[in-house]
């Protein structure tokens, strides 16, 4: 299979782990984070790029080589941030897997008119509880 070009923003818990796990699958993954402190929690073995700065800039992304990415993840905490990133990925660097991590199932619908998949941690774990109610 052809090596992947992938972008993580946010190396959080959620992240930092796909991170891990894509660049040790054999992906070529750049993280992209404000905060220095995050990339500490990328393991010693993971050979892809940090890049630090805030995602919502313009040049951030351009250093993260954002048009060349196979895939993009927004993994922030921030469902704004991560809806502004995705969008910028798609319509601006024509990234053509966009999926961003939403928590708030209200604005699903926001991001679908968007063309942007997504993840809902909220309404996942609301389904893993209630299938464990016998
Ligand atoms: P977590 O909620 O643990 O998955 O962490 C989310 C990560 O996203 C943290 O490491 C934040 O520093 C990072 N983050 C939040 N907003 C931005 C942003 N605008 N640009 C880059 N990284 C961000």
């Amino acid at each position: 299979m052809a090596e992947r070009q992938i972008v993580v923003v946010g190396c959080g818990r959620l992240g930092g782990l796909l991170a891990n796990k894509l660049s040790s699958a054999g992906n070529s993954v750049v993280v992209v984070d404000r905060k220095e402190i995050a990339f500490d929690k990328l393991s010693p073995n993971f050979s892809g790029y940090r890049v630090l700065g805030d995602a919502v800039e313009f040049h951030v992304m351009q250093t993260a080589r954002a048009d060349r990415a196979d895939y993009l993840f927004a993994t922030t905490m921030e469902d704004n941030t991560n809806l502004m990133v995705a969008q910028v990925a798609k319509y601006v660097f024509n990234v053509k897997h966009v999926i961003a991590r939403v928590y708030d199932p209200a604005r699903e619908s926001l991001y679908d008119g968007f063309g942007i998949a997504t993840i809902n941690p909220t309404l996942l774990s609301a389904d893993k509880f209630l299938s464990m109610v016998k």
